[in-house]
């Protein structure tokens, strides 16, 4: 399905708002980091809430010895602060980065700055050449502000040709959504991989609200099977893991050139399901 031949497995952090937030997820990251991870990669606010955040963390574990992406956007930023942040990364040896639109945060307005990726990939493309290895988003299940399914092929497309590398879905609990999107994008002349985005299943609530917010579909029979934990948060993660267990199978199977697990800063589901498929031995 790829050209690529070696997998890559990444993991995705956000940066914590809180000093607990951010000492707990330095032990969440040290866990992490045993598995051995192609690279981590930080979240970024498009209102450049977490601008400094993501920088930090990013250096921080590189100085640990862990590759780390920054994700980034233009949103809250104008084209110097974005140029000397951009070179500031390339002089720290930043080698990766997820560019973004951005989610335009709630209340913002018209005001917001929020200018499409494909316009970002170019900018970094001006400026620092082909020193960064781009990732870009992509929607198997369609972004939720696009018109069509091909529209938002064509608008991936248009960060393809601007110079994106590869490409992170956003999570699905259908791998055939991602095959035939695969094989959609094939036949629109994208040929970059393809890496499905995992996100494990922790916490109904909050992944019902994020589910509804970002397009993301939660199979009806999942969905009924979820609720039927209530408060037992154990049992929803064990069978949460053994789900997501079974997605990745089914993906990599159907080869998929790796995958990168939106951790939501907890290790638990991400070490077991990573060890359940033994990542570690399967690039
Ligand atoms: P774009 O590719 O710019 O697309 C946005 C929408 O506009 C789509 O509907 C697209 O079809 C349409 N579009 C694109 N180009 C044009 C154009 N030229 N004219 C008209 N319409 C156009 N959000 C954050 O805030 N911070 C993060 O760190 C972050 N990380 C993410 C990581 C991954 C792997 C993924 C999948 C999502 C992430 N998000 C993050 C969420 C993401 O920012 C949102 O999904 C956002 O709404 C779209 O971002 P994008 O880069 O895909 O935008």
């Amino acid at each position: 399905m790829s050209k690529s031949s070696r997998r890559q497995f990444s993991i995705e952090f956000f940066p914590p708002r809180t000093v607990a937030g951010e000492s707990r997820l330095d032990e969440v990251h040290a866990e992490l980091a045993l598995l051995n991870p192609d690279f981590f990669s930080v979240t970024y606010g498009a209102g450049g809430s977490t601008k400094n955040g993501t920088r930090q963390l990013v250096l921080r574990y590189k100085e640990l010895g862990s590759s780390a992406a920054p994700h980034l956007s233009f949103g809250g930023l104008d084209e110097s602060e974005l140029q000397q942040l951009l070179l500031d990364y390339k002089s720290r040896g930043i080698n990766r980065l997820v560019a973004l639109r951005g989610d335009i945060p709630s209340g913002a307005g018209s005001a917001t700055q929020h200018r499409y990726a494909n316009e970002l990939v170019q900018f970094v493309r001006q400026t620092t050449g082909d020193h960064f290895h781009i990732d870009v988003a992509c929607y198997p299940e369609t972004h939720p502000e696009s018109a069509s399914y091909q529209t938002d092929v064509n608008f991936f497309k248009r960060k393809v040709d601007a110079g994106a590398n590869s490409a992170i879905t956003q999570y699905f609990y259908n791998a055939d959504a991602y095959f035939r999107f695969v094989e959609y994008c094939r036949s629109c002349d994208i040929n970059i991989p393809i890496v499905p985005g995992i996100m494990p299943i922790t916490n109904y609530t909050n992944l019902a609200r994020f589910s509804g917010n970002c397009g993301a579909e939660i199979p009806q029979w999942l969905r009924l099977r979820l609720e039927t934990f209530g408060d037992d948060a154990d049992g929803l993660r064990n069978f949460g893991i053994d789900v997501v267990t079974r997605l990745c199978d089914q993906l990599l199977a159907g080869g998929a050139p790796g995958l990168h697990f939106y951790s939501m800063n907890l290790s638990k589901s991400v070490t077991q399901i990573w060890n359940n498929l033994s990542l570690s031995d399967r690039r």
